[in-house]
């Protein structure tokens, strides 16, 4: 599956101090209605909590820290899922040993700073769906380029 994407908005923000960083990113692409793009993130957060997921359960294991961590990379994407804006991002975290460790971005981790830039843009749309050999919610397979 391949799909051609015209870049159409480049945004640079920042999240609020204690504010969730998987639920702020996600409340910018609802409030500016973007619905493909690319996203990234560096800064800091206060406590994380992202996922690992387990092939064999189908399922996500939850890994919770909590200590001030550097955001060394956060880095993802935008589509649709269930006709909504999905933010679908991995973290990279580093203690204050600089040991790095991360997984899926899930709801609770908190911001300490954060910036990000989104790069938006127009094309066919990518939406979500079950995907039966993963377990997971996947791009759906048109089965070739569109125009
Ligand atoms: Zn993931």
């Amino acid at each position: 599956m391949l799909q051609k994407m015209t870049p159409s908005a480049f945004y640079m923000g920042t999240c609020p101090h204690d504010s969730d960083l998987l639920n702020t990113l996600t409340e910018y692409c609802h409030k500016q209605s973007i619905t493909c793009g690319t996203i990234e993130a560096i800064g800091a957060v206060k406590k994380a909590q992202f996922g690992y997921y387990d092939q064999h359960a189908r399922k996500y294991e939850t890994i919770s820290i909590d200590s001030h961590q550097e955001i060394l990379s956060c880095t993802g994407n935008i589509s649709l899922n269930e006709g909504k804006p999905f933010v679908h991002v991995h973290i990279t975290l580093a203690d204050d040993t600089g040991t790095a460790i991360g997984g899926h971005l899930m709801e609770g981790t908190v911001i300490f700073a954060c910036e990000f830039h989104i790069h938006q843009f127009s094309g066919p749309l990518l939406e979500r769906e079950y995907d039966e050999t993963t377990g997971l919610r996947l791009w759906k397979n048109r089965g070739s380029m569109q125009a």
